[in-house]
C-alpha cells in the first residue's frame, strides 16, 4: 500500500466511546450512527466494532448503506431514515431494514412493497418537533390514522417513533425543551390512538452529552453519531473530546513529498497569498483538497513532525499543501507526518482543522476522500 496518505482508525477507541455512550444512556438502548461511511471512518469495521462495544442498533441515512451492512453479514437491527418513495423498497424490506416514514405516500409505497415481498415492513414514524427538516408536521394525525389502520391489518409493524434535535448542543436552550414537549404531545396522541409503539428515540450525541438533556431525552434508545468517533458535538459549548470522556478515533497521516530551504521574501502557493518573512524550510505534504483537506484552511492547522507543529503556509492545492517547518527542522523528504490525531502528543486535532477552515469536526472527518485508505487497528480479535 502507498504510504502517501492514510487514516488510522482505532477501533479500540471506538469501542470505548460506545461504552461511554452506553454509560450516558443508562437503561436505554444505543444506536450507533454509521451513515456516510461511518463519518469517514469505514462503514463495516466501525459497524462491527460498535456492536462489539455494546450498541444494539445501527443507524444509516441511505438504503445502500444499510444494504452494505447486510451484505457484510451483519444482522443487527438497522434503520435507514433517508429512503425516499420510489426507492427499491422491496430490497429494503427483504433485507430486514427498518424504514422511517413521514408521509402517507411513503407509507403506501412501503405497504405495497411489503405485500409484494411477503414480509411485514417495520417502520418508525418521524415527527417534526421544530427543526423543519425531516418528519411529519401538519399531516401528523392523518398519518397516525393511516399507520394505525395499516398496523391493524398487519400490513406494517410500527416499531418506533422518533424526532431530531436542532440545538441540543446549547446548554439550557429553550428550543430543546420545546421540542421535547412537542414530542411528548405526539406520544400522548399515539397512546390515545391505540397505536402501541415500543421504541421512542430522539437523542443525538449532543443530547446524550448535554447534562441538561441527557436524562429527559434518552427515552428507549439514543442515537450516537459523532461521539462514537470520539469527537465533541460542539467544542465551544460542550468542551473537546477529553472533557466528555471520548477518544478521537481517526489519525490522519501523510508523507512529506519534499523538504527544501526557501529564502525570505518568497511567496508560497497559488495567488501568492503568503510571503515568507525569514529563511525557512518548507515541507510539501502529499495531500490536498481532493483528499478532503479543506481549501479554506488557514495557519491554525498544519502537520505534526519531529515533535513540533508546522503550520500551513499559502493555499491548499488539489493534491498537496505546504507547511512551514522552520529553519532548524530536521524533517526529510519521505517522512511521515500527522495531519491530525487525538492531540495527546501535541498534534493538531480535527477540532483544530475545523477552527482553521470555518467548519466543524463532523465535516473534517467525513470529507476525507476515497483516495485515502483507512487502516483499521485493534480489531477485537487482535488483543494488541
Ligand atoms: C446523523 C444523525 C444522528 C447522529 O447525530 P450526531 O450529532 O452525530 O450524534 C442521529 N440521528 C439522526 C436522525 C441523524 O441523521
Amino acid at each position: 500500500m502507498s504510504m502517501r496518505a492514510f487514516a488510522e482508525i482505532d477501533l479500540a477507541a471506538l469501542r470505548s466511546n460506545v461504552a461511554k455512550i452506553r454509560e450516558r444512556a443508562g437503561a436505554s438502548r444505543v444506536m450507533a450512527v454509521v451513515k456516510a461511511d461511518a463519518y469517514g471512518h469505514g462503514l463495516i469495521p466501525c459497524a462491527r466494532a460498535s456492536i462489539s462495544g455494546g450498541a444494539q442498533w445501527l443507524g444509516v441515512a441511505l438504503l445502500e448503506e444499510a444494504i452494505a451492512i447486510r451484505s457484510a453479514g451483519i444482522k443487527a437491527r438497522t434503520i435507514a431514515w433517508l429512503v425516499p418513495p420510489k426507492s427499491d423498497l422491496d430490497v429494503a424490506i427483504r433485507e430486514d431494514i427498518d424504514l422511517s416514514i413521514a408521509s402517507r405516500e411513503h407509507l403506501l409505497d412501503v405497504i405495497t412493497s411489503g405485500r409484494k415481498v411477503g414480509v411485514v415492513p417495520r417502520v418508525h414514524l418521524e415527527i417534526d418537533t421544530g427543526m423543519s427538516r425531516g418528519g411529519v408536521l401538519k399531516d401528523f394525525k392523518e398519518l397516525v390514522a393511516a399507520l394505525k389502520s395499516a398496523s391493524d391489518r398487519s400490513q406494517i409493524e410500527v416499531v418506533g417513533v422518533w424526532s431530531h434535535f436542532a440545538r441540543a448542543d446549547e446548554p439550557g436552550e429553550p428550543m430543546s425543551i420545546d421540542q421535547l414537549a412537542k414530542y411528548r404531545e405526539a406520544l400522548d396522541f399515539l397512546l390515545v390512538s391505540g397505536l402501541d409503539v415500543k421504541m421512542q428515540h430522539m437523542a443525538n450525541s449532543a443530547a446524550i452529552f448535554n447534562d441538561s438533556l441527557t436524562s429527559i431525552a434518552r427515552f428507549d434508545m439514543v442515537r450516537g453519531g459523532i461521539a462514537t468517533y470520539g469527537l465533541s458535538p460542539d467544542v465551544k459549548l460542550m468542551g473537546a473530546s477529553n472533557s466528555l470522556g471520548l477518544k478521537p478515533v481517526m489519525t490522519l497521516k501523510a508523507q512529506l513529498q519534499l523538504v527544501k530551504e526557501v529564502p525570505a521574501g518568497a511567496s508560497v502557493g497559488y495567488g501568492g497569498t503568503h510571503t515568507l518573512k525569514r529563511d525557512t524550510k518548507l515541507g510539501v505534504v502529499a495531500m490536498g483538497y481532493a483528499d478532503g483537506i479543506p481549501r479554506a484552511s488557514d495557519n491554525r492547522a498544519g502537520v505534526f513532525v519531529g515533535g513540533k507543529r508546522a503550520p500551513i503556509t499559502g493555499r491548499v492545492s488539489m493534491d498537496q499543501f505546504v507547511v512551514d517547518l522552520g529553519s532548524e527542522s530536521s524533517a526529510k523528504s519521505g517522512d511521515l507526518v500527522t495531519v491530525f490525531g487525538d492531540g495527546s502528543t501535541g498534534e493538531y486535532t480535527a477540532d483544530d482543522w475545523a477552527a482553521a477552515s470555518g467548519s466543524i469536526n463532523y465535516e473534517i472527518v467525513t470529507r476525507i476522500g476515497p483516495r485515502v485508505p483507512r487502516i483499521h487497528l485493534h480489531h477485537e480479535s487482535d488483543h494488541s
